[in-house]
Formats: structure tokens, sequence, C-alpha cells
């Protein structure tokens, strides 16, 4: 028997139940072939149908247009990093300096030429998200980072932008509709919201290539891996399984609009905690509020309760709710698979240890 526990980990992320269950069974027995999935080959038809159905449910839950193709690789979303720089920077490139992620990605980009913070909320530790500075139209692009982890602050619409927008979506992806035609590329690791760690996306706007004249490595070339359709070299085949059985359920559930909707259900009930329960306080600027990570500390006169808190959480079944390291206090990631009743559970957890402490 296990525990009955409520899943709030940052990323890795919980994932829906079915898509682990069908995980095991093609761990055992890939699609009634017989072999492990961790045995196939992957030049097989059987794989080459989830390749397709993956492709196909990513195209159809993001109303991915013609314009665009989606591919799978390796290397984490920092590796993407390098990725963008090497592929779009030709003479300069801003980036919106909203966290660590953000940061860490204007740093690569400046290895490999001009780069430059175009805004940024690093004077109240990232809590906000910077808004109406200019973008030059003759930039290569603009990159952003829609969904701030480690802070809590999210860009919640596809901004207007006169030049070529990418975004880092790791950990916002597939919690809304997004207007996949304004950007140039989107990209991220599943692991923080369709799938297990060790693969990401990358969405591209096919006529974006090739409009830089570095020689590019065979595979830091993002037309490779079009061209081979995610297969030039073996794929992540176990996490591209699990990724495809995720977005299944994400259709099951009505696609990504429907989950928007429960989505925005389970962060108005957390925060709406937060902000009636004078023993907790939100960290993030209210208009810049993330539906995916949800940042809150103990109120000022109330600090020093902060670690009974969390073993009164504990005990109550709650994992994964302390806060990045660089906030301090709590974070609750909601993603997808975190259901309303696991955020009323943390919920009741609040209110209980608000009547024992006044
Ligand atoms: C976690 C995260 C990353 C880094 O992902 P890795 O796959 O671990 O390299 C990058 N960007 C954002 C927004 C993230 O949340």
């Amino acid at each position: 028997m296990s525990k009955k526990v409520h899943v709030f980990n940052a990323g890795p992320c919980l994932l829906p139940q079915v898509a682990i269950d069908n995980a095991i069974e093609a761990l055992k027995d890939f699609s009634g072939t017989g072999v492990s999935l961790l045995s196939i080959s992957h030049r097989t038809k059987e794989w080459d149908a989830v390749m397709d159905e993956c492709r196909a449910l990513w195209r159809e839950l993001l109303h991915i247009p013609e314009t665009h193709e989606v591919i799978f690789l390796g290397g984490g979303a920092s590796l993407q990093f390098l990725y963008v720089a090497m592929n779009y920077l030709e003479k300069k490139a801003a980036y919106l300096d909203t966290g660590v992620w953000a940061h860490k990605a204007l740093v690569e980009a400046q290895g490999i030429g001009e780069a430059y913070a175009i805004a940024c909320s690093k004077d109240k530790n990232y809590s906000y998200i910077p808004k109406g500075f200019d973008i030059p139209a003759n930039l290569d692009y603009l990159h952003i980072t829609t969904n701030n982890t480690i802070y809590g602050t999210e860009i919640h619409e596809d901004m207007d932008c006169p030049c070529p927008l990418i975004a880092d979506m790791s950990s916002d992806i597939m919690s809304r509709p997004v207007d996949v035609s304004k950007y140039d590329l989107i990209y991220g690791g599943a692991q923080k919201n369709v799938g297990p760690a060790g693969v990401i996306f990358a969405i591209i706007r096919k006529e974006s290539l090739g409009r830089v004249t570095r020689h590019l490595p065979t595979m830091l070339n993002y037309q490779t891996h079009i061209d081979k359709l995610s297969m030039f070299n073996t794929p992540p085949v176990f996490n591209i399984f699990v990724m495809n059985e995720t977005l299944k359920w994400i259709k099951s559930m009505g696609g990504v609009e429907a989950i928007q909707k429960i989505n925005q259900q389970k962060a108005d009930l957390l925060y709406g905690e937060i902000d009636r329960n004078p023993l907790f306080v939100g960290t993030a600027a209210k208009e810049d509020r993330s539906l995916m990570n949800v940042c809150f500390v103990m109120a000022p006169g109330y600090e020093t309760l902060q670690d009974e808190f969390f073993a009164f959480a504990k005990a109550h079944g709650m994992i994964g709710i302390k806060g990045h390291r660089s906030v301090g206090g709590f974070r609750a990631s909601l993603y997808n698979a975190c259901t309303v009743e696991d955020v009323q559970a943390l919920v009741d957890c609040m209110q209980e240890f608000e009547k024992l402490k006044k």
C-alpha cells in the first residue's frame, strides 16, 4: 500500500498515472512485439507509429501551423540555450532577463555573439515581468522565458514583437493555448509538464532557419533534425514514449483549452488562500503570478513558523513544496497532472495550520 501523497515537485514533474501505467506495460512488452521498449530498434514500423503519433498530437493540441515543424532531442533545455544562439544569432539578439534560466540563456548566447538584456527584473529578485521596453525591429531575435519556474512569474500572453520571437516554454508548455505563429522558435525540456527528463521539444518556423553564416556542427543544426524527423541519431525512445502517453492524456482531458481552465481553477484556489490566510504571503507581483509555480513565504511576524509548517505539511502528505534556495519559503508547482484535489489538500493544510497557531 503506498501512502497518499500530493506531489508539487518543480521538475521532474508529476505525470498522469495512465502514462506511467502504459510505460510500465511497454517496458515489459512494447506494442505487442514481445520486446521491451528499452530493447526495440527505433528503425521499426512500431516505433515510427509512436513518433508519428507524438508529432501529430503536438500539432493538434497546440494548433501548430504548416509553417512550423516540431522536433525532439536529448540534451536538456540548457543545451537549447546554445542551439538558439548557434542557429539564429548573426548580428545582435536581445534577451528578457526574468530569472536564472533566462539569464543562463543570455550568457550562453554571449559566448557566440552579441547579445544583451533588453530589460531585467533582478532588482526585485525577479519577482515581476518587466514591461514597456522598446524592442528594436532589426534584432535577429528577442528571447523570452514565458514561465519563470524558480520565481513563480509568467508572461500570460503571446506578445506582439517587431523582430523574430524565441521562447523557452519549459515550464508552461501545454498549460495554455499558444499562438505558435507568433514565434520563430518555441523550445523546452519535457520534464516540467509533458514528460520525463531527458527529451526536449522544439517548434521551429521552417523558413527562419538558414539565416546565419557560421558553420553549424551537424548535431547542433536544427535543420538536420527537421530533415530526419528527429531520427538523425538514436532518439530517447523511453522519454518520447512517455511524452506521447502524456499528450494522449491531455487530449483525453479535452485538450489544452480544457486543461487551461483547470489550471486557472487550481491557481485561483491556492492564491486565494495565500491572500486570505494571515500566516502566508505571495512573493510574485500579482499581475505576473504564474499558474504553474506558486511561490509564497511566511508573512511578516510569522517567519519563525516556517520549519514547523514544512513538518506539518509533510506529515499531511505534501511533497516538494520547498521553495528554490534563491527565493526561500515555499513553492507549489501545479503542473497539468496535479489535480484540484491535490491543491485543495494543500489549502486545507494551510487552514488547519492557521487554526493551530491563532
Ligand atoms: C528547468 C528549466 C530549464 C533547464 O532545463 P534542463 O532540461 O534541466 O536543462 C530551462 N528553462 C526553464 C524555464 C526551466 O524551468
